[in-house]
């Protein structure tokens, strides 16, 4: 929890409604960059408008959730026609990941740095879902946003004079970040592409088809860099539990079999960032435990 000094109450009242909001706004950012990369739209230059009649959206409309629920109430102003209810629970989910990392990890650079991790996972799980591609340079992203942990954690103790509590969090060793970068991505790209040749023989068809997408490989790649070796492999097995749980949903209600498994690998990423350590710890611990010492 957070440092001693900052302790009281009407700090906590202060500081999450701003980190709250501050995630919304981040996360009317997100919607843009779901949208738009996609279709190598830029992101910047033209103004929002709305994707079915192109009418420019005005300052007042184009408010984190309060637009959508109370101003709009999830219509277009100039054409009448729904905005999708995906806009604010991007907003309202990157406000609420934002909130839970710091509630976690407490305030420092780690959970800073975490909570633009996050977002771009947000981006990489619905951008997959709806186009079954990962955008690299999102992937990219993520590996510039891991090599400040990797260079702090190997800094003397004296460089972090100054700012002690916002740069005091290297837990993990620079070692750990780096096998975190190749213990779940090898694995995956070894079932893709074995299960590709599987799928190929059988099938006798030669386009490339694999159980796991080379996307799928770079995010666990990426996110593994990001968070350590130990929290990437809870982020595996609790991505491919959701992955399991939601392929049986989509089964059963549209009769499909073939989804996207990136965004539940995102999800993954995202526990085993904030809690996977403490998991693997608990578990090593329970295998281990040796009740007549
Ligand atoms: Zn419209």
């Amino acid at each position: 929890m957070l440092h001693s000094e900052f302790m009281d109450v009407g700090f906590y009242i202060m500081f999450f409604p701003i980190v709250f909001l501050y995630g919304i706004c981040i996360g009317s950012f997100l919607n843009v960059v779901i949208y738009r990369l996609p279709q190598n739209e830029s992101l910047t230059k033209r103004a929002s408008h709305c994707p079915k009649c192109g009418a420019k959206i005005h300052w007042y409309d184009n408010i984190p959730l309060v637009s959508w629920i109370i101003l709009l109430r999830g219509k277009c102003r100039s054409c009448g026609q729904p905005i999708s209810k995906r806009y604010p629970i991007v907003e309202a989910l990157n406000g609420i990941v934002y909130v839970v990392t710091f509630a976690v990890l407490d305030f420092n650079l780690k959970s800073v740095l975490y909570c633009f991790f996050f977002s771009v996972l947000i981006c990489l799980g619905f951008m997959d879902w709806d186009t079954m591609e990962m955008d690299l340079r999102l992937l990219a992203a993520i590996v510039i946003l891991a090599i400040p942990l990797l260079v702090i954690g190997v800094l003397p103790e004296e460089t972090r004079y100054g700012f002690p509590e916002f740069l005091d969090f290297s837990d993990v060793t620079i070692w750990e970040h780096l096998i975190g970068a190749v213990c779940v991505s090898v694995p995956f790209f070894l079932i893709g592409e074995i299960s590709g040749a599987i799928i190929r023989k059988r099938t006798g068809d030669n386009e490339l088809r694999r159980g796991i997408e080379i996307g799928d490989t770079l995010i666990m790649g990426a996110g593994g860099l990001m968070i350590g070796w130990k929290a990437a492999i809870i982020a595996a097995f609790t991505g491919i539990l959701l992955a399991a749980i939601g392929g049986l949903i989509n089964k059963f209600r549209s009769g499909e079999s073939k989804f996207a498994f990136g965004p539940f690998l995102a999800a993954g990423l995202f526990i085993g960032a904030l809690c996977g350590d403490a998991i693997f710890d608990w578990y090593v611990a329970t295998l281990t435990y040796n009740p007549y010492e």
